[in-house]
């Protein structure tokens, strides 16, 4: 169980909160039996609203549910980034405790992941790993790719549930899953938002008051780019957004791309046989804020 832990003991003596892979498989090993299902929730920690949707999707697919909670390492190509990631496991630990005391925690060290060898795997994800995401973050696949797979060896899971939030890593994990035979159904879940339409994020927690209110901007935008789609070209909506954004000060858009659902390539010409996505990524005083919505 967690050591050295700071848990008020009324959390520690409910849940189960492992640091340990090997003790986090005997417990796994103990409960489960032909036919159990095991449902998991990966995480970076920080929870909000959207975190805890998966949780209770998975709550109600499952025999045992298990989130991790693990910033890891390899996926961030910004080391400021990495440094300034919340992390926040005690309330993270009373906000699962909020939906229930069954739940299984896995918050392990670095160490107790990567055993002195912090590097990533390389992946071929048939190129899908080098649009958007992938292309302004070098090397961010081949970390999700590397504690994905690692989580899935450790835990072995039925189903595995992923935010349509981060909708490339969603297609990223579903390649992996084919290509190594993972025995795993990859269940998508639809995007929780606040009142004001900003995707819920751990970032928006590094925001300010003010940032936040105004970050709403980048959900108005997307879903005028989507009106727009209807009538105009990928190309013409792509820079009725680079002018909208040009004009203000706060925001600074990193990329805004209409692609294919399914390859991630960039809509040049509409083809109606395929289902299209928006994709925006957003500087907001230096702290990065992706957002998606369908268009079909
Ligand atoms: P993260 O902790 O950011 O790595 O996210 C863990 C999981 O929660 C990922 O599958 C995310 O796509 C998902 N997620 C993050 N934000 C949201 C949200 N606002 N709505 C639904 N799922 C989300």
């Amino acid at each position: 169980m967690y050591e050295n832990s700071k848990f008020a003991s009324h959390l520690q003596k409910r849940m189960r909160i492992f640091n340990k892979q090997s003790e986090l498989v005997s417990l796994l090993d103990a409960i489960s039996s032909e036919g159990t299902s095991i449902g998991f929730v990966p995480t970076m920690g920080a929870l909000h609203q959207g975190h805890l949707s998966l949780l209770e999707t998975a709550l109600k697919q499952n025999n045992i549910v298990v989130i991790s909670i693990f910033v890891n390492p390899t996926q961030f190509n910004n080391a400021e980034d990495l440094a300034k990631y919340p992390r926040t496991l005690e309330k993270d630990v009373e906000k699962i405790a909020t939906i229930s005391n069954d739940i299984i925690v896995y918050a392990p060290s670095v160490e107790d992941i990567y055993k002195g060898n912090t590097v990533s795997q390389h992946f071929d994800f048939d190129g899908i790993e080098n649009q958007m995401e992938g292309k302004f973050r070098p090397g961010h696949f081949d970390g999700v790719g590397t504690i994905v797979k690692r989580l899935f060896e450790i835990i072995k899971p039925t189903n595995a549930y992923f935010g349509e939030k981060d909708f490339q890593q969603l297609q990223i994990v579903k390649k992996l899953v084919s290509k190594y035979k993972i025995p795993v159904n990859i269940i998508s879940c639809p995007i929780f938002r606040e009142t004001n339409g900003l995707a819920m994020s751990s970032r928006n927690e590094r925001l300010s008051a003010e940032e936040r209110k105004e970050a709403t901007i980048i959900y108005k935008t997307i879903l005028e780019a989507k009106k727009l789609f209807g009538t105009k070209s990928a190309n013409e909506v792509t820079k009725w957004v680079e002018k909208a954004f040009a004009k203000q000060k706060r925001f600074e858009l990193e990329y805004f791309q209409i692609a294919d659902e399914a390859t991630l390539l960039p809509c040049i010409r509409k083809n109606k046989n395929k289902n299209y996505r928006i994709f925006i990524a957003v500087f907001v005083n230096k702290i990065r804020l992706i957002d998606t919505i369908s268009v079909n």
